[in-house]
């Protein structure tokens, strides 16, 4: 049976660790949130293979949300972040390593495990005020009247709100009814990600190994476990992933190159196909895009969901603001700041990253020259190397309040 009509200020449709993230931002700045996602919470304690590795200023954004204390503990910090090229053999490596406290920081930031991360997220929001969390249920229309948003559950539920926010990730709703274009180009690998453990320690380290058909990379977990995420082209990672649990973890031991000694599988391989979305750009009559709803990278070089939660911060500061200074929260001029502030840092990250995961995937031997005299150029010229784990490990551009010093 359809609820009685609800009222609120924001809609956020996706209940993915950026619309998470971004509802309790919103409400715990006063305003009153509707939440909805059509997927059932998992209710899992034990991390699978998929995690994220989150900088420092993601964390800044996890603790204005109000989640960091209990994410902490779930989390391993990040003090070394180590490129290798691996497509010329063992004797032909070339190693470029980040080291924190070369940029005075104690960590880089931490390598959270996905499904822990949401289940802290959905239990702040189960507890704080002005947000409402429809679940299950999916956002199946909304319509533009005026001045607000008229939205429509599967169930029949009506919301009406200033403003409709898509963090409905790569098959966005909100992105199509807002009509907003975009580049969508499937790249053909596959991510496979699993948990390990080994004998070595892995000293806090994060190892991205650059091979032909797609890295190779392992992130610190507690204890001496790592979680693993191969990257391989679609037609490989399906003969891998039909392999039997010895084989398998033999092909991930020989993959670890010995940097971990000995290498035990501790959970089921599963597998993320890999895409490439660019939206052209994040605002619609009344709606905004962000995350995974705008743009989609490959998982080299750990950014997709450090580039969202920069989206989320910057549009909970935009409207927090703009509330402040009496505006409408919906309206295009407010919504146009928001697009402004993020544009340059999506736009260079997607080319960015999209360009460095063709490079890898590269069997071509000019292509890889090239990338080896990059890698051989950061090992050698330290104020390149600076220069890279500024921008990528620290990143500087829009700088706003909840990145740099966690307030909103
Ligand atoms: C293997 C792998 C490793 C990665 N590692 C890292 C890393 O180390 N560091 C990093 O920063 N990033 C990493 N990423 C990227 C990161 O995992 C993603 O960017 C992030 O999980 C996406 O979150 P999201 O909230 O944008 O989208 P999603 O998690 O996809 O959430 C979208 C939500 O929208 C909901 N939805 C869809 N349609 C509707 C509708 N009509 N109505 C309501 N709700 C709807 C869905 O149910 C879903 O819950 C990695 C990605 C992969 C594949």
């Amino acid at each position: 049976m359809p609820e009685e009509l609800i009222n609120a200020d924001v809609i956020i449709s996706g209940a993915g660790p950026a619309g998470l993230t971004l509802s309790l931002l919103l409400a715990r700045a006063g305003f009153s949130v509707v939440l909805i996602d059509p997927e059932i919470p998992k209710t899992d304690d034990k991390p699978s293979g998929r995690t994220a590795a989150l900088l420092n200023s993601s964390i800044n954004v996890l603790k204005t949300a109000g989640i960091w204390e209990k994410v902490q503990s779930i989390g391993t910090p990040l003090k070394i972040m180590k490129i290798i090229d691996d497509s010329a053999g063992l004797e032909n490596q070339i190693t470029v390593a980040f080291e924190a406290s070369d940029v005075g920081f104690e960590a880089f930031g931490y390598n959270i495990p996905n499904s822990l991360l949401k289940k802290a997220l959905l239990e702040n929001v189960k507890t704080t005020k002005n947000l409402t969390h429809l679940c299950p249920q999916k956002l199946v229309s909304y319509e533009i009247n005026g001045t607000y948003v008229k939205a429509r559950t599967e169930n029949g539920q009506k919301i009406m709100a200033s403003v409709i926010i898509g963090t409905d990730g790569r098959n966005s709703l909100v992105r199509k009814v807002a009509d907003i274009d975009c580049t969508i180009r499937d790249y053909g690998q596959i991510a496979m990600t699993c948990l390990i453990s080994h004998t070595k320690p892995h000293n806090f380290t994060s190892t991205e190994l650059h091979r032909s058909g797609g890295p190779f990379t392992f992130v610190p977990m507690p204890q001496n476990q790592s979680s693993v995420v191969w990257v391989e082209k679609t037609e490989d990672a399906k003969k891998y992933l039909a392999m039997k649990k010895p084989e398998y973890e033999r092909a991930i031991q020989d993959r670890t190159c010995g940097f971990l000694g000995t290498v035990k599988l501790e959970s089921n391989p599963e597998s993320w196909p890999l895409m490439y979305l660019d939206a052209k750009g994040l605002i619609g009559e009344r709606s905004a895009l962000a995350a995974e709803a705008a743009h989609v990278m490959s998982p080299i070089g750990a950014q997709g969901l450090n580039l969202s939660l920069r989206d989320v911060a910057t549009l909970a500061e935009v409207l927090t603001d703009a509330a402040r200074l009496g505006e409408d929260i919906g309206s295009k001029s407010v919504l146009a700041r928001y697009e402004r502030r993020r544009m340059v840092d999506i736009k260079s990250h997607v080319t960015g990253i999209d360009g460095l995961n063709r490079a890898v995937a590269n069997d071509k031997g000019f292509v890889n020259d090239l990338r080896r005299l990059g890698l051989k150029g950061l090992q050698n010229v330290p104020a390149l190397k600076n220069f890279a784990m500024t921008q990528g490990l620290v990143p500087s551009m829009d700088e706003g309040r909840i990145l740099t010093s966690a307030t909103l």
